[in-house]
């Protein structure tokens, strides 16, 4: 059963502006997924605390069969948001759980996961996003913990303007998401806007945030915002929050948190404080240490 809350109207006075438009890199990963990297590793310090976005779609089943077999994690949170297709998970602790149209994985990989992400389909559109998010060092070596969230199951609602909001983290016009935590304070919406409206929404100065698109194109303060693109918002001490505006119908990702100001070591699946710790996760792994 779809939640359907009463939302509270929110009011920006100060909208933040476009910082940088940012177009993804091709690449592939796992053993052999097409897919765009749009949050790359050269912009983690400006979106800290946000490691990497991975947007994937595509209709031919060669570019997605092979998934993800049997990998590590250590130090951070995946966030797997499925559009569309069906996705099992396996980990090492015998947790297994398939992400469908719609669905959404949150998993802590603390100070360690071992797990596979393996397509379940032979045919058909397999679309979605992964995002990484960063733990403070001193969660780093917490217990793994992850929970699937049907599409039914993920807060939603609807503007007076009929801009639909899934409330993936976060809070968002006094609804409040599937998950929250305090260090990083993530906000993760996915809005479909009808052609001519607006969303808006009130975002702490500090926090760094910034808009994929994925169907149609917007606007923010002025700037336009197409397809397959994302929007790196301005931290301006004085803004209060972003104001998204569509001519026609768009899809967009809305992401923000509240940055974590620490070191960041990334070695691959491993994301630490410090080449020593990045060290020892190998030698753990390689031990069998990590799960
Ligand atoms: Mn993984």
């Amino acid at each position: 059963m779809t939640k359907i809350a009463k939302p509270r109207a929110d009011r920006v006075s100060h909208p933040r502006t476009v910082e940088q438009l940012i177009v993804g890199k091709p690449t592939s990963d796992g053993a052999g997924v097409k897919l765009t990297r749009v949050l790359t590793q050269g912009l983690q310090r400006r979106l800290d605390p946000f490691l990497m976005l991975d947007a994937f779609g595509s209709d031919n089943p060669d570019d997605y069969i092979a998934g993800f077999p049997d990998h590590p994690h250590r130090g951070f949170e995946t966030v797997t948001y499925m559009i569309a297709g069906r996705m099992r998970h396996r980990d090492n602790a015998g947790h297994e759980g398939l992400l469908e149209n719609g669905g959404v994985q949150w998993m802590t990989a603390g100070r360690g996961v071992v797990h596979s992400e393996i397509p379940q389909q032979e045919e058909g559109v397999m679309e979605g996003f992964q995002l990484w998010l960063n733990l403070p060092g001193k969660d780093k070596m917490g217990a793994p913990w992850y929970r699937d969230f049907a599409a039914a199951d993920l807060p939603r609602f609807v503007t007076d303007a009929g801009v639909a909001v899934t409330v993936i983290a976060g809070e968002s016009q006094g609804v409040s998401g599937a998950v929250t935590r305090e260090a990083t304070a993530p906000l993760y919406l996915d809005l479909h806007l009808p052609a001519k409206t607006s969303f808006v929404q009130k975002l702490p100065p500090r926090h760094n945030a910034f808009v994929y698109v994925y169907r149609g194109a917007v606007s923010i303060a002025g700037s336009e915002v197409p397809a397959q693109r994302m929007a790196i918002l301005a931290n301006a001490a004085q803004a209060d929050g972003v104001v998204i505006e569509s001519a026609g119908e768009a899809r967009v990702l809305l992401i923000a948190g509240q940055p974590l100001n620490e070191p960041i070591a990334q070695y691959g699946p491993f994301v630490m404080n410090s080449e020593q710790e990045i060290y020892q996760a190998l030698a753990d792994f390689r031990e069998g240490r990590l799960a």
